[in-house]
């Protein structure tokens, strides 16, 4: 890997959500442009070696700083030295930013319905997202669904009401959709794809998929994004392709 492709930049906080989560800023160089939804890729120095894993940018485009999201993989040779993460460290950043989980990419249906399902620290883009006031102009509903093992695992709950505060003033259409799979009594507690399978997304939204005014996105773990993606087709849903098509997808790991 070419050491020049990218700008060593300083951490300027740390948030440990829980012992597995955490979040951080740096410092975001003025040659690294990105829109919402995109990932960077983030180095780390092992030794001799620069280890380097993706990550999606939390924070908007006209932030200052980076924000990321991570979780400690255990034994993993990126987390488990990165979660030791402090004021002042340095961290590799690549120039240049990746990624097609951009609201840009949709032209057909217009856009009118935004679904954003998540799971873990695929939360990540979606926040980026809600931190542009176009976001929240274009469309009428937008539904931010999360899912989440354990209810100590809902990051970014407090941050996800000032951003609709702050960016979705007047807008009505907002529903913020927590899942929360290892409690039976939260209010829903199984699957994304049961979710959409039996109704129950939908009656908690109080929206329905509808292939000529659903735009959805997801992002986190790949067996759910799998998994989902075939309910929502199930229902009639296609895959956005050349910018056509209601579903968009990020594997995030
Ligand atoms: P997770 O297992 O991804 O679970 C998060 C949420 O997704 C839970 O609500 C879970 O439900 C749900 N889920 C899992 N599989 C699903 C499926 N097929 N369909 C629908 N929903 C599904 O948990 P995590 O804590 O975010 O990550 C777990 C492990 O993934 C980590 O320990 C790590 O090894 C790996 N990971 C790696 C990276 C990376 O960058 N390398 C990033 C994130 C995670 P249930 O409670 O029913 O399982």
């Amino acid at each position: 890997m070419s050491i020049e492709k990218f700008s060593i930049e300083k951490v300027l906080s740390v948030h440990r959500w829980t012992n597995t989560l955490f979040s951080f800023t740096m410092t975001r160089p003025a040659h690294f442009k990105f829109t919402a939804g995109q990932f960077a890729r983030i180095g780390l120095k092992v030794g001799d070696d620069l280890v380097v894993r993706a990550y999606s940018v939390v924070s908007s485009p006209f932030d200052e700083t980076l924000e990321f999201f991570s979780i400690v993989v255990p034994d993993g040779a990126f987390t488990s030295n990165l979660q030791h993460l402090k004021v002042g460290d340095e961290l590799y950043l690549e120039k240049i930013p990746y990624g097609f989980l951009t609201l840009a990419r949709y032209q057909l249906p217009l856009p009118q319905d935004l679904w954003l399902l998540a799971t873990g620290t695929g939360l990540a883009p979606f926040i980026s997202m809600l931190q542009d006031f176009e976001t929240w102009s274009k469309y009428k509903k937008i539904n931010l669904v999360y899912s989440v093992r354990t209810a100590s695992e809902l990051a970014y709950v407090d941050r996800i009401q000032e951003i609709a505060e702050q960016f979705g003033e007047g807008h009505t259409g907002f529903k913020f959709i927590p899942i929360i799979t290892r409690d039976p009594h939260a209010a829903l507690h199984d699957r994304l794809p049961i979710l959409i399978e039996n109704g129950e997304l939908e009656k908690a939204a109080d929206l329905h998929f509808n292939v000529e005014t659903t735009h959805v996105m997801l992002c986190g773990n790949p067996q759910m994004v799998d998994d989902t993606k075939a309910a929502l087709k199930a229902r009639g849903l296609t895959m956005n392709r050349r910018g056509e098509g209601n579903i968009a997808v990020e594997n995030y790991w």
